[in-house]
């Protein structure tokens, strides 16, 4: 399959890694909007929000795991932090393999919409 975020957790395409383990992968954003903005996206391809199932969505309560011991390991975890996905063109998603923006390093900007 032709997917960016595939080919990183292949190895085929470089990244900076900041954690691994048999189901997740997580690494940080080549165009960093906060101090700490880390991706961490499942191994398995799934191409967003819309492909969760009660097959795969185990995998989702696993990286919300991730993403707390990530923000305390790179000191963000005590003034806050945002964890955020995109699902489709009108929120903006551009890489179509599931991922979990993890932001903090600063007072983010209250925006929902
Ligand atoms: P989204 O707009 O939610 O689909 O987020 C995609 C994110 O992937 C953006 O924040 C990009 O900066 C990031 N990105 C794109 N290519 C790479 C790459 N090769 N390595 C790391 N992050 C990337
Ligand atoms: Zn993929």
């Amino acid at each position: 399959m032709d997917c960016l975020f595939c080919k990183i957790i292949a190895g085929e395409i470089p990244s900076a890694k900041v954690y691994e383990d048999e189901t997740v992968y997580a690494f940080k954003d080549i165009n960093p909007m906060a101090p700490v903005h880390v991706l961490i996206v499942p191994k398995n391809h799934i191409d967003s929000v819309n492909g969760i199932t009660a097959e795969n969505s185990a995998v989702v309560a696993h990286i919300y795991e991730v993403a707390a011991k990530l923000a305390k390991e790179l000191g963000i975890a005590e003034d806050g932090y945002r964890v955020v996905t995109n699902c489709g063109a009108n929120a903006g998603q551009t890489v179509f393999h599931l991922h979990f923006h993890l932001l903090g390093g600063k007072a983010l900007k209250v925006e929902m919409c």
